[in-house]
């Protein structure tokens, strides 16, 4: 007796080797039938035994493709239609498409081997891929995702390559990219310096050599160019900083193998796993070792691992151990990703091109990650998890979360799932912003929405540029939520708790506060569908220049200790502030161009200038990483007291400690450490008070501010035996990348239970 199944799969199962496996599953078992991709994933049709039905099904479950995720699978007993073969048919492309495209992937051991095989055809071919590895969104330009729709299309495969395409038993059997040195793309060396150009083997061995020379070689990756250099080389290394006009932003490195990256970094079994993980992230770990000019005052190194085959070939071809692997742009535009733009704005800091020829269809930065006390953290979310679902969401209707202007990621909710964007940037840089424009137009493409159907969500924020652009879309409605509502909502729209009460803390560095003031340490309680009351903050202090006070901690420093009262004399030692702080404080005194502010952020840069950090910054957050690396230094300290009292959390008890332990000459890293330790003592108490009021179990922290390892382990531990959850972000950054899923969360509570007539207009 036959029988017959209908089967619906939902996830990542486009591009991921997820036919070719359902095909030999059911030839194993000689059931007839067939799969297609459709709208939604794909879609088996399967006759034959019952006990061999039963036993496909279940090895569907249990044991799919590596890269393959399944969200939904559905089973319907069915007819049989008499189907002796099984076939793999062609793409359905009526529909709306909601599959979602897999992120690009590392390349699989068994394309190493061959990839190192003498007698493989691909041997030294640094595009090999197959189903299970290679590039995916890098290289897709719409969906479905056949060949002829990604940047592959302009290489007709040669028969070796046609067969295995076609061989549905093959490992590359509709391997979208799949090529080799006959038919497909290559590596070629452009050397400004010199006339010749290496192809090939040669082109990457004289690259390794470069390298190995002491030279700076921009390299052609999956998701745009990486300068690279010997870490080990400071003379290099210093040279790439002055080129780049990097001054002392950590560089990240790229090392052949684990056991490389162990003698480099304190790593547990949690960052080896992250950092051997399908994304390949940066991870960053407590260093072992120091190579000068690579990470300036700052214990931690970022290392990544190989992940395209290319990079295999570099260390094969002897390339050094350590490479520094750089986003290619200048200072902090983003990554360059074509050929053109790589050579007219590199020109000048690498000394050769590394080119690929396969073009790259959207810039995508290298994702970064760390194991923290609470879990992962991902600190930048891009090459390797975009655009995966970063949450599920409880409503129909399609949103449009537009994020913040800084660390800018978009979100997209379709079909009950929150699609997160590669991290695009900040989008006062043109390109960042030309990314975001394309990336929008991107996600509403693949998914085939119109504007006019779409409720676009927004920072609140009057000037954001996002906020300007959402303001000029026709969408059916608008609506901005407040930076740190957002913050706070990203954290339960990851676990998909729509009800839970929560005490929610955002410490920050700037955001758009409801009554217009520059907000950043806030405390609220509620729950995402009933919404959050701001019910504690910072004690509010002064702000002179407004945001562009954040590139200058004693600018901060000037505004936070005007309310101080009896001051010292900060021109003289042991604070050595610059004639900015004297500007600063005129304008406070004057009360011109003063805002009021909350910022833990710029708390933080206070009192880093009272340790010694009275430079501009060169990089977002530096002052406040500076501070932790220092406290870092110091044993156990007794914390600084920051009262909290009338739903205030006063900063000023401990800033006037920090001035007296200064003055007496207490070491810098003490007083840090005494300063962190107080605010997690502060924080911590205003939450249990909190909690207790507004009957909350739970405390959800977000915010830059939290990317600070140090607070969250003296949270932690300070929190310990209050009864009190911590929740923090483990898939969207804490920082402004995890903006645009809470706001997305934020608007769509609006449509929880499916009740457009109550939503609100923009
Ligand atoms: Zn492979
Ligand atoms: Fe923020």
């Amino acid at each position: 007796m036959r029988s017959a199944r209908s089967i619906q799969i939902r996830g990542v199962v486009q591009g991921v080797g997820f036919r070719p496996f359902v095909y030999r599953l059911a030839c194993a078992r000689s059931l007839g039938g067939w799969i297609f991709n459709n709208h939604e994933g794909v879609e088996i049709f399967a006759e034959g035994m019952e006990n061999d039905l039963d036993e496909f099904v279940q090895s569907l479950r249990v044991s799919p493709p590596p890269a393959a995720v399944i969200a939904r699978m559905e089973v319907r007993p069915t007819e049989p239609q008499g189907l002796h073969a099984f076939v793999i048919r062609e793409s359905d492309r009526q529909e709306l498409p909601s599959a979602r495209i897999s992120p690009d992937l590392p390349v699989c051991d068994e394309c190493l081997r061959e990839l190192f095989d003498r007698s493989d055809r691909r041997y030294g071919y640094p595009y090999i891929n197959c189903t299970n590895c290679g590039p995916r969104y890098s290289v897709v330009q719409r969906l479905p995702y056949d060949r002829q729709n990604t940047t592959m299309a302009a290489w007709a495969l040669d028969p070796y390559c046609e067969e295995q395409y076609r061989d549905p038993g093959n490992r590359r059997f509709h391997a979208q990219p799949v090529a080799c040195a006959g038919c497909g793309p290559g590596y070629y060396l452009s050397w400004p310096e010199r006339p010749e150009t290496d192809r090939g083997d040669n082109a990457i061995a004289r690259a390794a050599q470069l390298l190995r020379e002491g030279r700076i070689v921009a390299v052609k990756g999956l998701g745009g160019y990486h300068l690279a250099c010997d870490a080990a080389n400071e003379t290099a290394v210093g040279q790439l900083r002055q080129r780049k006009f990097r001054k002392e932003k950590p560089f990240a490195l790229m090392v052949p193998n684990l056991a490389i990256a162990e003698q480099l970094a304190h790593l547990n079994s949690a960052s080896i796993e992250l950092l051997a993980s399908a994304a390949r992230p940066i991870v960053l770990a407590r260093s072992k070792v120091g190579f000068a000019g690579v990470a300036p005052e700052n214990d931690d190194l970022g290392i990544m691992l190989p992940y395209t085959p290319l990079h295999h070939l570099l260390f094969a071809a002897g390339a050094p151990e350590v490479l520094v692997m750089t986003s290619a742009n200048r200072s902090s535009e983003p990554i360059a990703y074509e050929d053109d733009e790589a050579l007219q704005h590199l020109t000048g800091i690498a000394d050769a091109f590394l080119v690929g020829e396969r073009p790259i269809a959207r810039r995508i930065e290298d994702s970064i990650a760390r194991q923290g006390v609470l879990g992962p953290v991902i600190l930048r979310r891009a090459r390797g998890y975009a655009p995966g679902a970063v949450a599920v969401f409880p409503v129909d209707q399609p949103v449009l979360a537009l994020g913040a202007d800084l660390k800018n990621t978009i979100t997209l909710v379709v079909g009950g799932q929150a699609f997160g964007s590669q991290h695009i940037g900040d989008l006062e840089h043109y390109q960042s912003f030309h990314a975001f424009e394309q990336t929008i137009d991107d996600l509403l493409a693949m998914y085939e929405l119109k504007p006019d159907r779409l409720v676009i969500t927004h920072d609140a924020h009057p000037e954001y540029r996002s906020t300007i652009f959402a303001q000029g879309i026709a969408a059916a409605q608008r609506l901005p939520v407040q930076h740190h509502r957002a913050h706070v909502a990203s954290v339960l729209a990851e676990r998909g708790e729509w009800e839970r009460r929560v005490i929610g803390v955002s410490l920050d560095g700037t955001g758009y506060g409801d009554d217009g003031a520059i907000w950043g340490c806030e405390f609220f309680a509620g729950s995402l569908c009933g919404g959050f009351e701001r019910v504690a903050h910072l004690l509010p202090a002064c702000l002179p220049g407004g945001d562009s006070a954040a590139r200058f901690p004693v600018q901060a420093a000037a505004g936070f200790l005007a309310g101080l009262g009896d001051l010292p004399d900060f021109w003289a030692a042991p604070f050595h502030f610059p004639a900015r702080f004297a500007d600063a404080a005129q304008l406070v005194r004057k009360n011109v161009r003063t805002f009021p502010t909350t910022s833990a952020g710029r708390l933080f840069d206070t009192a880093a200038a009272l340790l010694g950090f009275t430079r501009q910054t060169s990089f977002e957050g530096q002052p406040a990483i500076w501070l932790e690396h220092l406290a870092r230094r110091a044993e156990k300290a007794e914390p600084y007291a920051f009262p909290f009292a009338a739903d205030i959390l006063d900063f000023r008890p401990a800033l006037r400690a920090m001035i007296r332990d200064r003055l007496q000459g207490r070491a810098i890293s003490q007083i840090a450490r005494a300063f962190q330790c107080g605010l997690a003592h502060g924080v911590s108490r205003a939450c249990v008070d909190l909690a207790d009021r507004y009957r909350a179990d739970t405390v959800v922290f977000s915010g830059g501010v939290f990317q600070n390892e140090m607070l969250l382990t003296d949270l932690k531990l300070v929190m310990f035996g209050s009864g009190l959850q911590l929740w923090t972000n483990h898939v969207v950054p804490p920082n402004d990348g995890g903006i645009s899923l809470g706001q997305a969360a934020v608007a769509a509570t609006k449509f929880v239970g499916g009740d457009a007539s109550q939503a609100i207009s923009g």
